[in-house]
């Protein structure tokens, strides 16, 4: 029988997680090979003594290097779950986070299944929060804002690949470039919320994702205020505004929903038990009416 050709230091699917992966984490190894592969973790399982080419080999090892040196996985898969979309991940988004599906739950539980409500997600990144409502809710039509053309390119991409058409991309500041006299039934956002120099930033994934995503000036306020004090003049009455926050931001959240004449405000915790999303309802006598 004829000798296959194949390089003699071949190495295989299980060789590789075995003998070079010690210095990551091991689900994120797998992950990141299934990427190099593009396969799925049952193939990793089922075949175990597939061998790598040399190009294989050589792009596992290059990544497995990077993911030591800290740079996030999402990164380097350029992928990554949210709620149950795979999306597309870049450096010019934020990596979506499991406690920000509480943030879509939140909105899923306020916007009705059997009629068209308009919903606006501000500061869209990927597209995760807009398009997971948008598939969860078909007959919604949901606007999604972003600053940066380069993450809208992203959120425009995850839209394509996950066929959803209900959604709709503008590129401003916020309220600044949407439609004249547009108005919502439900307005989410993930705002940046960290205060410049705080310390997370030097830390983990946050090392690497846009700035433009995380930090928001005076003391991470600079956002979640803006959007909290403009929203009644973009909401239907009755409308809701829902938005993620940091860890110690719900009290003061709520204290400028009050101020800014929301009803029925309040706060949801996390998994990890912290109150993470806050929220309030355009009341009939909202401000907006007042001006
Ligand atoms: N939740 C992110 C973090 O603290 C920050 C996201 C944001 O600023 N919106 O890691």
């Amino acid at each position: 029988m004829p000798e296959q050709a194949k390089p003699c230091n071949a190495i295989t699917v299980g060789e590789a997680l075995q003998n070079w992966t010690q210095q990551v984490d091991r689900l994120e190894a797998r992950w990141m090979l299934q990427s190099v592969l593009a396969v799925n973790s049952a193939f990793l399982i089922a075949h175990a003594d597939r061998e790598l080419s040399p190009t294989e080999a050589a792009r596992f090892r290059q990544m497995l290097k990077r993911r030591a040196a800290g740079e996030p996985v999402a990164y380097l898969t350029g992928e990554r779950g949210f709620y149950d979309l795979i999306l597309k991940i870049t450096p010019d988004v934020l990596i979506p986070r499991p406690e920000t599906e509480l943030l879509v739950e939140t909105a899923l539980s306020n916007i009705a299944l059997d009629r068209c409500s308009r919903v606006l997600d501000l500061g869209t990144g990927s597209g995760a929060i807009a398009l997971t409502i948008a598939k969860h809710r078909p007959l919604a039509q949901v606007t999604a804002v972003d600053l940066s053309s380069r993450a809208l390119a992203v959120a425009h991409e995850n839209a394509q690949a996950h066929a959803v058409d209900n959604v709709t991309f503008v590129q401003g500041d916020w309220y600044s470039n949407l439609p004249a006299g547009e108005t919502f039934d439900v307005i989410v956002a993930n705002p940046p919320y960290i205060a410049e120099g705080d310390p997370h930033l030097a830390q983990g994934d946050l090392r690497f994702e846009p700035d433009l995503a995380l930090v928001a000036k005076h003391n991470g306020w600079d956002c979640i205020r803006q959007i909290i004090t403009h929203a009644a003049g973009y909401l239907h009455r009755d409308g809701w505004l829902l938005l993620e926050h940091g860890y110690d931001q719900a009290g003061t959240c709520r204290e400028l929903l009050e101020q800014a004449g929301f009803a029925s405000i309040f706060s949801r915790t996390d998994l990890a038990g912290i109150e993470r999303v806050s929220g309030g309802q355009r009341g009939s006598f909202s401000i907006a009416e007042c001006l």
